[in-house]
């Protein structure tokens, strides 16, 4: 295995720039998750990576070479694109076994036919070997081409989306084989996805890619504490945070106040010039709901926490945890509760909703969108 490194990428399609001044460092040994909408420059940086395509700028490296201009057959990578890129005449068993055919990883045959049983047992295909995959469904297919990645040992491993067909259960089951898998081999991994909770699941680092730009690379913890702006703020969270546009103000003492009055809330601590444009997150899990005035507890109504009135909205039951909307003012915000503090509450009826101003993530209004 062998860390990885982009400096100073660029990559242009013509007149579209893709990747723009990205560095990305993968450790050896460290699975690290590229994590951004469509379209933001995941697949053409793994593309990079893996030599199907050529930086305008920049340079790569493996295991500290430096192999910008090395073919993609002798950068020593497995890759699994979402395309999956299976032989369409062969059954599953030849797919499989031909990467431990090539030259650089010969195996004599009874080997590597216990490797791909072993492999296809721990994806849940070992049933399928004789079948050709044409015969396969999308996820039977999609984990295949996983298959043929982990069946032979790489410098890193490449993953585009790789578990993107699975229903939900198998997706889950997979994401741990594949987190069990890269501890026990200590596999370099750089994994692309969308999808915020794979990557908070599987990632020793993640690195949120926007508009062909790295904003932030951290630990999932760092990331969802202290996002850099507000994109990544938004990246992670379902519900998503909410968002409130407004200005700080100076009432003995720093208060965010929100453009359509709905919210006012002191920010303790913050140090923003007054007439500041922003824009305030708070996360769904960090409001706290109140079913009337006499039902918030001290603590929550002392100066530590802010109070804000409203009425349901939205209400919708999802096993243990409620998701509510609650209407204060003209803001809709998000909020998810144990089921049990919304039984008998119902659309209108009015609520308080409290929230702790240090929980709270404070955003320039800017191109920026830094957080401050
Ligand atoms: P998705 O999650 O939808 O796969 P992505 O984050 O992987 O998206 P990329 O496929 O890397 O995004 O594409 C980044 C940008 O580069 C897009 O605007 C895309 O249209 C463009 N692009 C990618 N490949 C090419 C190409 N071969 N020619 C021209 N433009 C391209």
């Amino acid at each position: 295995m062998a860390g990885l490194a982009l400096a100073g990428i660029r990559k242009d399609f013509g007149r579209l720039r893709a990747l723009e001044e990205l560095s990305l460092e993968v450790a050896d040994g460290e699975f690290c998750c590229l994590l951004g909408p469509s379209g933001a420059g995941k697949t053409t940086t793994l593309k990079v990576v893996a030599g199907l395509e050529e930086p305008t700028e920049g340079t790569v490296r493996i295991g500290g070479t430096d192999v910008t201009d090395v073919e993609p057959t002798h950068r020593n990578l497995a890759m699994c694109f979402e395309s999956y890129a299976l032989y369409p005449q062969q059954d599953v068993f030849t797919n499989l076994v031909s990467p431990l055919r090539s030259p650089r990883h010969r195996l004599p045959e009874a080997a590597a036919r216990r490797r791909v049983e072993e492999v296809a047992e721990l994806l849940g295909i070992d049933a399928l070997l004789e079948r050709s995959v044409t015969q396969l469904s999308n996820g039977q297919r999609q984990r295949v081409a996983l298959g043929r990645v982990l069946v032979r040992p790489a410098a890193a491993y490449l993953l585009d989306e790789p578990l993107s067909h699975l229903d939900a259960k198998l997706r889950a089951t997979m994401r741990a084989e594949l987190k069990a898998i890269s501890r026990e081999r200590g596999t370099t991994t750089l994994y692309v996805t969308h999808d915020y909770v794979e990557a908070l699941s599987l990632a020793d680092r993640v690195g949120v890619l926007d508009a062909g730009r790295i904003r932030q690379v951290g630990t999932p913890r760092h990331l969802w504490e202290e996002p850099v702006d507000i994109v990544v703020a938004r990246s992670f969270g379902r519900p998503a945070i909410n968002v409130v546009s407004g200005v700080v103000a100076d009432v003995a003492g720093p208060r965010f106040l929100a453009d359509d009055g709905g919210l006012d809330l002191p920010l303790p601590g913050r140090r923003i010039r007054p007439g500041t444009r922003v824009q305030l997150g708070i996360r769904p899990r960090d409001l706290t709901l109140h079913r009337g005035a006499g039902d918030v507890p001290e603590s929550a109504s002392g100066s530590a926490a802010a109070r804000l009135e409203g009425t349901v909205y939205v209400l919708e039951h999802l096993g243990r945890q409620a998701e509510l909307t609650v209407r204060v003012g003209s803001c809709l915000l998000a909020l998810v509760v144990p089921r049990t503090q919304v039984a008998g509450l119902g659309t209108d009826d009015r609520v308080v909703v409290t929230v702790d101003p240090r929980r709270v993530h404070v955003f320039l209004a800017d191109d920026s969108g830094r957080r401050v």
